[in-house]
């Protein structure tokens, strides 16, 4: 089932990158704004661009050229998708590299300590 505009995102045990613990409960821009990830809503994963925030809302651009808007709730799609880490693949046409992607995979959501952000 390989997918076009995606790349798969190894998880391998190479991984040098050190693991990092952030709190479940933090901030959802902030931590948008710590991954510059996105989960869209077919589960890949999409690098941000630039984000501007207003108030409760923030204006994201990806690097494939994708804009929308975004609200800061830590109980949505996007935010659950982020933080179990449900995304298998990786849009293409963003090109996230690879150090962004073991980053990313190395970092732990935890319920009761971590880094606030
Ligand atoms: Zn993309």
């Amino acid at each position: 089932m390989a997918k076009k505009h995606v790349v798969v995102i190894k998880t391998s045990a190479t991984n040098k990158e050190r693991e990092r613990y952030y709190r479940k409960n933090v901030d959802f821009f902030k931590l948008i704004l710590k991954l510059k990830l996105w989960a869209s809503r077919t589960g890949t994963l999409h690098s941000i661009k630039s984000i501007e925030i207003v108030d409760k809302t923030a204006k994201i651009e990806t690097y494939c050229g994708k804009k929308f808007l975004i609200y800061n709730s830590k109980k949505s799609r996007a935010a659950r998708w982020l933080r179990n880490k449900w995304c298998a693949c990786a849009c293409k046409d963003c090109q996230i590299p690879d150090w962004k992607l073991a980053k990313y995979t190395k970092t732990k959501m935890t319920q009761k300590w971590g880094s606030n952000l």
